[in-house]
């Protein structure tokens, strides 16, 4: 692109080449076919890049416009690429964490002092029962502290030998089963850190995986890893919906960039390096990625300027250029 006007025919070959290149990037509008070869587009002057002919393109924008179009450019330097897997389910009760309360004997219930909803703590009386086999009253009481979750009982009504009168689940903490899918379930182990939000409102707890329990459910052929959130607020309630982020592994790499500063032109990947205010596209070669950012694996030092913002305004932009820099 920076032959002179003595070029060589073989240099002449080659800016031909790259002139073609850049108006097929350009969809072959003929428009811009015919503006490329008025030359009407001034490129930068003094830069010395002779590779340049293997790139897509660069473009000039004054620092007061790039400002305007919120084109925002920052150093890259090394990261973490977090491996993330965003996956749903349910609350429920911990097991062993729930009890029955029942009758001893059979008769008369005489009264019932719990309603659902209640909080009762191990101990607290429930329920007096009239014993037909001893003819005394004996009472009933909680066996654990927890919530009334259910009464199944009538005063008045005759309960008979073990009939349930109430349950009671201790809710101050939950299970939260995630579904994982096949090749996930060997991947994603007992140890790493999972944030759970809650449908209803958003709101997040960060807790760890226990378990990925042994069975797979025959009809959907997910798996359900296990984990435990606190339920001080009463809101994460037994089955609910719920969706979590479980993060794998987190693996450093030497340069990475925002997901925003990625572009495509001609079918490979670039970002925008930024000189002063040339923009110039850079072929890159990418590597893991997580939510947030990618590795560059080629192609990109660290410390150089990128666009991290509005990396689409400066793509149209060179798109704009087209082969306006070519001679
Ligand atoms: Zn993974």
């Amino acid at each position: 692109m920076k032959a002179p006007l003595t070029a060589s025919p073989m240099f002449r070959l080659a800016a031909l080449a790259v002139l073609l290149a850049a108006l097929a990037a350009c969809g072959g509008d003929p428009a811009a076919g015919k503006d490329a070869a008025q030359g009407s587009h001034a490129h930068a002057e003094g830069d010395d890049h002779d590779e340049e002919d293997e790139a897509p393109g660069q473009t000039t924008i004054p620092a007061a416009r790039a400002k305007a179009a919120g084109i925002v450019s920052a150093a890259v330097g090394p990261g973490t690429i977090a491996d993330e897997h965003d996956v749903q389910g349910l609350l429920a009760p911990i097991d062993g964490r729930m009890a029955q309360v029942t009758a001893r004997f059979p008769g008369p219930i005489r009264a019932l002092r719990a309603n659902v909803g209640d909080r009762v703590r191990a101990g607290q009386p429930l329920a007096s029962i009239d014993s037909n086999l001893s003819l005394t009253t004996y009472g009933v009481s909680a066996p654990i502290s927890g919530v009334v979750l259910s009464r199944q009982a009538q005063v008045g009504g005759v309960a008979g030998e073990g009939q349930l009168l109430f349950e009671i689940g201790d809710l101050s903490q939950l299970w939260v089963d995630l579904h994982i899918f096949g090749a996930d379930t060997q991947h994603i182990t007992a140890g790493v850190p999972v944030t759970v939000t809650r449908m209803t409102d958003g709101v997040s707890q960060a807790t760890t995986l226990e378990r990925v329990l042994p069975g797979t459910a025959t009809a959907s052929q997910s798996t359900v890893a296990r984990a435990t959130v606190d339920n001080a607020d009463g809101l994460w309630r037994p089955g609910a919906a719920v969706r979590a982020r479980i993060v794998v592994a987190s693996a450093p790499a030497d340069v990475v960039v925002p997901l925003s500063a990625l572009q495509s032109m001609d079918g490979r990947d670039v970002v925008f390096v930024r000189t002063g205010d040339t923009y110039q596209a850079r072929p890159v070669t990418l590597g893991a990625r997580d939510a947030r950012q990618v590795a560059v694996a080629a192609g990109l030092q660290a410390g150089e300027e990128v666009v991290v913002e509005q990396s689409y305004t400066v793509k149209a932009d060179i798109g704009k250029a087209g082969a306006g820099h070519e001679h």
